[in-house]
């Protein structure tokens, strides 16, 4: 079955995946003279960066997520089709998906990475990762589900496990669930459960090596250190999980830690896809790309985003898997089809780095910008104006910002809900 798309005299560019990467592609050639598919899996666009606020019952995942459709109401020349990529047919321009084929003449994938569990089926059996909306609820509703048995469980030892929660992995997001836990430790639990003692709930962070926010400049890693320790954060460093199992963390020094809460915050891997020769791809599961986003050896298909690789001068490693690199080779993709079209000679992408934050709670943020380095109250508002402009929609951005304000005069948030999913609706697909 051939997936239904208008035929058009325009060359046609499929776009796969609807993130960072592949959404701003698809803006910026919206009025071009391509005609231009969407492919997603999801309906919507994820803003990962606050996944950790629905987890910590901060946020509604409505406002960080956002409908692909509604982004290009007005945009005739993109469809949007929602379905799952299983294939790319290289010899016949053209790809398997679950709704059946569709024909390329250009391809971007623009699929993104998931977590890496490093092929160790423990961790990937018990851990709990944070790369979805449904992730990040699974979350939610598992805190606060075992908070109520917690409650039931007369022995101590039983209800350490209930209790305490394990984040592995100290970059932006271990750091930022581990300070939010912390608050929700002290500000919420004493409200909502006064018969739990809180001082038996432990948060742990671990951390390989001997610091914090790696990537970022040792006055962030030292502070965020800092910070988390004065939260209550029990900072394990130069030690790894070895083992998970449905009560226990294995440690690689022999030691081991009681918990059924192990939040996964230590890698991702590129999402595979079929019919990409294993030539392409490069450590991490990443797609090797030449300064123009086209996959090495195959013409017409290009890469961008978490899922690219690009050696550069400044980045002889590859780029970061961050935001801002994922929405500037979009960017500039867009530009280099524009000059295609028209002939024109196309541009090297070259990344223009704008810094690396994370924020440990109220009043407490780390900012290394390239011009200026600061942490504290400054950094933390910087934080939050730059995560509020960067949300899509308007809406989103009214909401949060309501969200934000009441919970920092309230000292609560009130989505503390433990919603449980039919499984008949759960599978339907
Ligand atoms: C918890 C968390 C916190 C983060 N915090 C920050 C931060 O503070 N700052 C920052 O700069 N970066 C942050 N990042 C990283 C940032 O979110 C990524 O770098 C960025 O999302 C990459 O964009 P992308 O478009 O390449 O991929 P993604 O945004 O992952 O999008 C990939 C898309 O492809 C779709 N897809 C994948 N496979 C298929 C398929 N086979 N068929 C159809 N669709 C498919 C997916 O559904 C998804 O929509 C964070 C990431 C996480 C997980």
């Amino acid at each position: 079955m051939k997936v239904n798309i208008p035929e058009s005299e325009k060359k046609r560019v499929v776009i796969i995946g609807g993130g960072f990467a592949g959404m701003n592609l698809a803006k910026k050639l919206a009025k071009s003279n391509y005609q231009v598919v969407l492919v997603d899996k999801n309906n919507y666009h994820q803003f990962q960066p606050l996944f950790y606020q629905v987890a910590m019952a901060g946020l509604e995942p409505s406002s960080i997520a956002f409908p692909l459709r509604k982004i290009f109401q007005k945009q005739k020349n993109v469809y949007i089709r929602v379905t799952e990529v299983l294939e790319v047919e290289i010899e016949n321009k053209r790809l398997r998906t679950t709704l059946g084929i569709m024909n390329y003449d250009y391809l971007v994938l623009g699929i993104g990475a998931d977590t890496n569990f490093f092929g160790n089926e423990s961790l990937a059996k018990h851990c709990i990762p944070m790369k979805s909306v449904g992730e990040a609820l699974y979350l939610r509703n598992a805190m606060f589900n075992d908070y109520e048995i917690a409650l039931s469980t007369d022995d101590y030892e039983q209800r350490q496990g209930f209790i305490d929660m394990v984040i592995v992995g100290g970059g932006p997001t271990g750091v930022e669930v581990a300070g939010a836990l912390a608050e929700m430790k002290q500000y919420i639990l004493p409200k909502d459960y006064p018969e739990l003692d809180n001082k038996e709930v432990d948060i742990y962070l671990i951390q390989s090596g001997n610091q914090l926010l790696k990537g970022m400049s040792t006055e962030a890693s030292d502070k965020a250190a800092k910070y988390l320790t004065e939260l209550g954060v029990k900072i394990i460093f130069n030690n790894r999980v070895v083992n998970v199992d449905k009560n226990f963390v294995y440690m690689k020094d022999g030691s081991t830690i009681r918990s059924r809460k192990v939040i996964w915050a230590a890698g991702i891997t590129g999402n595979k896809l079929k019919g990409i020769p294993e030539e392409s791809i490069v450590w991490g599961n990443r797609l090797k790309v030449n300064r123009l986003n086209q996959i090495e050896g195959l013409e017409n298909i290009y890469a961008i985003g978490d899922i690219a690789y690009m050696e550069t001068e400044a980045f002889p490693k590859g780029h970061p898997q961050v935001a801002q690199v994922a929405i500037q080779q979009g960017q500039h993709l867009a530009k280099n089809f524009k000059n295609l079209i028209k002939d024109k000679p196309l541009k090297d992408f070259v990344y223009n780095d704008l810094g690396a934050m994370a924020t440990i709670g109220r009043h407490r943020a780390v900012v290394d910008l390239p011009w200026f380095k600061t942490q504290g109250f400054f950094a933390w508002f910087v934080w939050l104006f730059v995560h509020l402009f960067a949300l899509i929609g308007m809406r989103n951005k009214v909401i949060v910002f309501i969200n934000w304000v009441w919970n920092y005069f309230t000292y609560d948030q009130s989505l503390r809900l433990i919603i449980k999913v039919k499984e008949r609706y759960g599978k339907r697909q």
